[in-house]
């Protein structure tokens, strides 16, 4: 599937499109397409009032696109906390089918989900859900595959990636367990976890897709 309007606006905003500028290059990568047509719809956003747009720069949102690009994620990471929590869907199925519904969500229902849901502040994968005003929890997190033999912290995000999701589900990665690295392999090998006193093996490349408390020591 191409990605539409509100693709875009969604990868300007987690680009931090909200203060800085973003460039062509990191919206295409984000969105996996080709640089050429990220100009186009671009011009597009532009057009519609969306975004501040500046060749050879990049784009920042307006203010009617950043409302527009909460909105979306608002109702995406809402919607998995819904389909995790009373339709017992996975990690990997949340985060789908969110996708779809994010773009058919009207404010109404958004407003009413984040009611009867009691104002989650993080989905399921830990992003932070923001706030009808636009504000956003924010931690200090860093990457797992940072951390030291010995080191220990808890995990509060993970990518929310199909595959990586399935994968990580399938091990018993949770958000908020405490996680401590027993042993490295060479060369990016594969990590030993001790996550919640449960031995785990995970590849580094999976590490680098958590992100773990910046300074806690359990
Ligand atoms: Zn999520």
């Amino acid at each position: 599937m191409t990605p539409n309007k509100e693709d875009y606006l969604k990868a300007i905003y987690k680009l931090g499109g909200m203060e800085t500028l973003v460039n062509n290059k990191q919206i295409a990568d984000t969105l996996q397409i080709a640089p050429a047509s990220v100009t186009e719809m671009l011009g597009k956003l532009k057009r519609e009032g969306l975004i501040h747009y500046e060749a050879y720069k990049g784009s920042r949102l307006t203010s009617e696109g950043i409302g527009a690009a909460i909105s979306l994620v608002r109702g995406h990471r809402l919607w998995e906390v819904f389909l995790m929590r009373h339709l017992g869907y996975s990690w990997s199925e949340a985060h789908e089918d969110a996708e779809l519904l994010e773009h058919i969500t009207p404010p109404r229902l958004i407003a009413r989900l984040d009611q009867f849901l009691n104002h989650p502040a993080y989905c399921p994968h830990g992003s932070a859900i923001p706030r009808s005003d636009g504000q956003v929890d924010c931690m200090p997190l860093q990457p797992l595959n940072l951390l030291f033999v010995g080191e220990a912290s808890r995990i509060r995000r993970v990518t929310e990636e199909k595959g990586l999701l399935d994968y990580l589900q399938g091990l018993g990665v949770t958000i908020g367990a405490s996680v401590r690295i027993v042993e490295a392999g060479a060369h990016e090998g594969p990590l030993t976890l001790d996550l919640d006193g449960k031995r785990v093996q995970i590849s580094y490349k999976a590490a680098c897709q958590i992100y773990v408390d910046e300074t806690a020591r359990l």
